[in-house]
């Protein structure tokens, strides 16, 4: 319910109005359904606002339209108000009368308004004379519209007969003035005054979610922005450049993309896949590098040249249905950058745009984390996403600081600000003054220090009672092997296979991929390695294969194992090169597993298919493929009831509380607005998970846990306490867990979780699962006082 509108006096007598406003719904009804569709939009507003005015006898009817975008109301129509002031006046949401009436969504009504403190006055309406006034916010369920608001010269003037009659016309109108309202935000851009021209409060710091911890700095540079003015630098337009200048621009060009790509080779040979393969082709493209070349001999200067013909391939790109293709004219901006940067010679070697900068995106696929790795970003900031997708995932392994704020005016910031990104304490600091940096870059050498202690890890890890605990690393891309095996991880307990599969323009055939398992499965030679099949789709999307908006629900749609089974060729191959590469582990600790299992039948599927691939190996010759011990993937709640049917039927349980969470309580783990209720603390997910973990002990079989719940401080004693005594992390987490993991006593974990678990309100489970020492006395699962 809406609070009362706010009448600051007596309001007038109603006035005989009644059958009047009656008129005037009939009118607007009729007005709306047959202009719904119209495109006349000003004609249509306008007629409203004369309507709405003559029938409330009001000398001002306004409409103020919100856009979404811009977070702004703007006086769209009027009549009574100055001609000069449409398109003009503009007020956040919450700004004025006009703000509050939207941010509060109930009507404002004053006797007197210039005596408000909240009355924002706008010289240009010449409004001075108009002291009666009514808003009424136009909305749509929680979606703002805009505003309708009425004035009158004379005080007191609006009664409550006015505000109910406003009131219903403005829910009338919603839809029709809606559909207006898209159609003028399509010319937006022309109309509206560009967003540094208003005056808004500088942000100087965002919070946001931690995807990737780690501390960056440097200066911002926001990705996806249509090729910009910055790009069109004064002193390359005024500078003469010849054609032998533009040649000798494309020659350094293509050295440096080489130079990059074998880096990349060096640095993730799995994923080198050519990742700059689309620019390599562009500078050898005739109709690319030819069409400069022609404009250039026609007279353009190179660096014009340049400008006008990657805005030709920007627009095409940018208007094509695929989301792949879209996503090219990322790589015709960032390779003009890179030609003009060479044109200028302005730096001795014109590093990437990224390079060194805090990269600010709305969304980015894994091959474009890819490509910013090898461009040395030194952070990134996502406006949309969830710390549990597959770019957090790639940002953890290439440990890049990631974060995901969701505040669309980071996209509007200047390339070059200054940003500090905190990404530990979750903060983003916006050209912060010189007190605050010292204090940033204090606190972040201090944790430096203490990691680096924390860093030193035993070869197993004991708890407090003497209980053994082993510890694995999830692998997402080769590199991160050395990293573990430093940290001492006792085995890979979770290979993520799709991670070379995301990036390439292509599947990767057998033989591609051959090399990349030996590779992995020689460095783990004698230690467990857990190979999981191709999990593809939901959030993990193969841009050359499938679009994402193709399918409506992605993340329950074709994907992971069903996608292997529905395209068994495929399946085949991954199988075989893996069955292949598993020979050079030579020990029995090999494991295979297969992702999101929702049936018995299904697992018996992709476990024959693996007896398949094993048959033709050896009816071709290849001997010597050891014992694989097969698994699934926990994370399909379907599991749970039939968890004593399927044990005896596999080798290991492997839960993905990630996905698991997520299935079951309904929450997309990538979509930032439905964060809060992705909740690990669930009594269901805590249950559940209690109820796989005495399945795999009934039946003798290796349960781990492998999601990001494993690394989280908070839950371990509970997990510990359900009896999970494997668990798999990604490895920078193992020190800080092996530690934890050495003050626990099992005994009391068990204790302590047999009380949480009696517990069935998120509230209460949520106050259990908090850090904070001081909330430990009066948790709801702290045990009782003695
Ligand atoms: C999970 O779902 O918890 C999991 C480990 O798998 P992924 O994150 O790769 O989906
Ligand atoms: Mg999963």
């Amino acid at each position: 319910m809406h609070p009362p509108p706010i009448l600051t006096a007596t309001a007038a007598e109603p006035k005989p109005m009644a059958k009047t406003h009656l008129g005037l719904l009939n009118d607007v009804g009729e007005l709306s359904a047959s202009l719904a569709g119209s495109t006349n939009i000003k004609s249509f507003l306008q007629r409203i606002v004369e309507l709405v005015a003559s029938h409330l006898r009001s000398d001002v009817c306004s409409i103020y339209l919100y856009s979404q975008r811009t977070e702004r109301l703007t006086l769209r129509v009027t009549r009574g108000l100055s001609a000069d002031a449409v398109g003009r006046v503009q007020l956040r949401l919450g700004e004025g009368l006009v703000g509050t009436a939207l941010q509060e969504l109930r009507p404002i009504c004053e006797k007197c308004a210039s005596t408000n403190p909240n009355y924002r006055f706008f010289a240009e309406t010449d409004e001075e004379h108009f002291e009666a006034f009514l808003a009424v916010p136009i909305s749509r369920g929680s979606d703002r519209i805009g505003v309708l608001v009425v004035q009158r010269p004379e005080e007191n003037a609006f009664t409550e007969t006015d505000i109910m009659a406003l009131k219903a016309t403005a829910s009338q109108l919603a839809g029709a003035i809606e559909n207006a309202r898209i159609l003028i935000s399509m010319h937006q851009e022309e109309s509206e005054p560009a967003a540094e021209d208003l005056e808004e409060p500088a942000i100087k710091m965002v919070r946001g979610e931690v995807a990737s911890d780690g501390y960056a700095h440097g200066p911002a540079i926001v990705l996806n922005r249509r090729l910009s003015s910055q790009l069109l630098n004064e002193t390359v337009l005024t500078e003469q450049y010849t054609e032998e200048d533009f040649d000798r621009a494309i020659h350094e060009t293509e050295r440096q993309l080489e130079n990059l790509q074998r880096d990349l080779a060096h640095k993730l040979p799995e994923m080198a896949a050519l990742i700059f393969s689309a620019h390599v082709l562009m500078l050898k493209d005739d109709e690319f590098t030819g069409k400069m070349r022609q404009r250039i001999r026609g007279g353009t200067h190179p660096a014009g040249a340049i400008l006008g013909v990657a805005r030709e391939y920007i627009d095409l790109f940018s208007a094509n249905a695929n989301a792949f293709v879209r996503e090219k004219a990322q790589d015709v901006e960032d390779l003009s950058r890179r030609l003009i940067g060479n044109l200028q010679q302005s730096l001795a070697e014109p590093g990437s745009q990224c390079s060194q900068h805090i990269v600010i995106a709305d969304t980015l696929f894994p091959s474009d984390v890819l490509k910013l790795a090898s461009e040395e970003v030194a952070g990134i900031v996502l406006v949309t996403g969830g710390v549990t997708s597959h770019v957090s995932i790639l940002a953890r392994s290439l440990q890049i600081p990631l974060m995901i704020a969701g505040n669309r005016r980071l996209l509007d910031l200047a390339d070059g600000t200054r940003l500090v990104l905190d990404g530990f304490a979750g903060h983003l600091h916006i050209d912060p003054d010189d007190d605050i940096l010292k204090r940033l870059r204090h606190r972040n050498n201090a944790r430096e220090v203490a990691n680096h202690a924390r860093g030193e890890m035993q070869p197993t890890t004991i708890t407090r009672d003497g209980q053994r605990i082993t510890l694995f690393a999830n692998i997402n891309l080769l590199s991160d092997l050395e990293h573990a095996t430093k940290l001492k991880a006792e085995g890979v307990g979770l290979y993520r296979s799709e991670f070379p599969f995301l990036v390439r323009t292509d599947f990767p055939t057998e033989e591609e991929q051959y090399p990349i398992y030996r590779t992995l499965v020689e460095q783990c030679a004698g230690s467990v390695l857990t190979f999981r099949t191709l999990d593809i789709g939901g959030d993990k999307v193969m841009a050359f294969f499938d679009d994402k908006s193709q399918q409506i629900n992605p993340n329950l749609g074709m994907r992971s194992i069903r996608f292997s089974l529905h395209h068994r060729k495929l399946f085949h191959e991954q199988l075989r090169a893996f069955l292949r590469a598993s020979i050079e582990h030579g020990g029995r600790r090999i494991r295979l597993m297969f992702p999101m299992i929702s049936s018995i039948d299904e697992y018996l599927e992709a476990r024959r298919e693996v007896e398949i691939c094993r048959e033709q190996l050896v009816a071709e010759g290849i001997t010597g493929i050891p014992e694989i011990s097969i698994g699934i993937m926990v994370e399909v709640p379907s599991l749970i009831e039939i968890l004593d049917d399927i044990a005896p039927l596999v080798d290991f349980f492997c839960i993905g509380t990630n996905d698991f969470i997520q299935f079951l309580v309904a929450v997309d783990r990538s979509n930032e607005k439905v964060a809060p209720y992705f909740q690990p603390y669930h009594p269901s997910v805590l249950r559940s998970l209690k109820r796989i973990a005495d399945a795999a002990a009934r039946h003798g079989i290796q349960v781990s846990i492998c999601g990001e719940m494993a690394h989280e401080v908070r839950y371990i004693p509970f997990l510990i306490g359900i009896g999970i005594r494997t668990l798999s992390v990604d490895p920078r987490y193992l020190p800080t867990i092996q530690k934890q993991l050495q003050q626990i006593d099992t005994g009391e974990a068990r204790q302590q979780a047999e009380r949480i678990l009696s517990l069935s309100r998120i509230d209460e489970l949520r106050r259990c699962f908090e850090p904070t020492p001081s909330t430990e006395s009066d948790s709801p699962c702290a045990a009782d006082s003695p």
